[in-house]
């Protein structure tokens, strides 16, 4: 079913069941798996696919710790488990690789304190990432330059769960496939203004006015202000940006590399054998998007923490601000007092790992169907809660 015939905006004013706000990887999913489940969908992008968060190239997807099992954890585990799934079907469906692999991580270990909680966390991991996936202490890795022995004085853990994928090449795939289905109209360029929520109509930054079934904010930090206005209270400050800034580098690495992380630092191979690096985590800047002396301060720790690319060119830099929602939990699902608002934002770190499963979440929600778990955490109402007026936010 086409937008326009998909029910009477009235005024012949387009109208969509699903109207997403965004086109970073939570927008993009959203409206994938919303297009799937057959409900006529507008996207809508105030600037271009990617200009957001998304538009950079790390894609690490790394789980959290298996010790003090909860909701969450356990949301973002088959969220990970999943996507491998995921993208295979994408990629059959365009024809897109997305640059995804199941690599494993390694955390090297650098006090005895850190060692002993690694091997208190194997029968964790045990329990709740499943037998399909090793978490192992071992005294050294198995290369000398990935990472450093200098920097693993207590050994290693490796696991087998965390992946990467091309955060570019699943944007492309995602616009791909959506360019491909017929219930989907994309706009790039043209911006939410306002919504007038008795009408259920968006009006956008050309002056024109979109009807919709439901409407999703999924634009990033942008949204988090939206949703305040939304459920009228304008001035909690629900979530807000935290600028990161990451570098690639040209360095000809094997692309069956684990990822390293240590204390903020990580550093992933992509499958062209480019070295991403990052990041900085920034709650004060002045400059979104440019990027300083701070990423110099992560290249020269990654340089020592990974001899192997210690003399790799800079081949890229690039800075983007995260939405971190208080409380730091994805922000899911209707915003109270207005059940025809959604929000799907706050992803902070670990979008790509999750956002098709929050969006398997929403569709359930609108379409009235069974769908996966969403922990209480994610809701409006919690990070609501939590949240304090503008300028003091925790
Ligand atoms: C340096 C850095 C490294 C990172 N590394 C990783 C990583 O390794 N793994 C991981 O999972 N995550 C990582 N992240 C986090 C991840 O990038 C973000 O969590 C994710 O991109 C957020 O996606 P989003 O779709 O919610 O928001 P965005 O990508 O920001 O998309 C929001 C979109 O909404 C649009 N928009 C805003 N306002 C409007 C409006 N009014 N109307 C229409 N459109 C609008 C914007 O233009 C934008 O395109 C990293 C982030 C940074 C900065």
């Amino acid at each position: 079913m086409g937008i326009a015939d998909s029910g009477t905006g009235g005024n012949g004013q387009p109208r969509a069941d699903l109207l997403v706000v965004g086109a970073g990887v939570a927008g993009l999913w959203l409206s994938l798996k919303a297009a799937r489940a057959g409900l006529s969908v507008a996207l809508i992008e105030r600037d271009r696919i990617g200009a957001g968060a998304s538009g950079g190239f790390l894609g690490a997807l790394m789980p959290h710790s298996p010790e003090r099992w909860n909701e969450k954890k356990d949301f973002q585990f088959r969220a990970l488990v999943d996507l491998e799934a995921e993208i295979a079907a994408l990629e059959s469906e365009t024809g897109l690789p997305c640059g995804y692999r199941r690599v494993g991580r390694i955390l090297p270990l650098h006090s005895q304190r850190a060692r002993e909680t690694a091997l208190a966390n194997i029968p964790q991991a045990r329990t709740n990432w499943s037998d399909r996936f090793r978490f192992e202490v071992s005294n050294t890795p198995d290369r000398h330059d990935w990472p450093s022995i200098l920097w693993a004085p207590r050994g290693i853990v490796h696991e087998t769960l965390s992946a990467r994928l091309s955060p570019p090449a699943l944007l492309s795939a995602l616009a791909a496939r959506l360019g491909q289905m017929s219930n989907v109209m994309i706009r790039e360029g043209v911006a939410l203004t306002g919504i007038s929520h008795r009408e259920r109509r968006a009006r956008l930054s050309d002056g024109s006015a979109i009807a919709f079934g439901h409407i999703v904010l999924a634009n990033g930090v942008d949204a988090f202000s939206m949703i305040a206005q939304a459920q009228e209270t304008p001035d909690l400050e629900l979530g807000g940006p935290v600028k990161g800034q990451a570098a690639l580098l040209d360095a000809g690495a094997p692309p069956d590399l684990p990822v390293v992380y240590h204390d903020g630092v990580y550093v992933l191979v992509h499958e062209n054998g480019l070295v991403a690096v990052g990041s900085t985590s920034e709650r004060e800047f002045d400059d979104p998007t440019g990027t300083d002396g701070r990423l110099d301060d992560i290249l020269k720790r990654a340089r020592k923490l990974c001899p192997l690319i210690r003399e790799a060119p800079v081949v890229g830099r690039w800075a983007g601000v995260r939405p971190r929602a208080v409380g730091r939990d994805p922000m899911l699902g209707p915003v109270p007092g207005t059940p025809h608002v959604l929000a799907m934002t706050g992803g902070f770190k670990i979008s790509f790992g999750i956002a098709h499963r929050m969006a398997d979440c929403l569709i359930a929600h609108v379409s009235g169907s069974e769908g996966p778990a969403c922990p209480e955490s994610f809701s409006v109402e919690t990070h609501t809660a939590k949240a304090e007026p503008s300028g003091k936010t925790r």
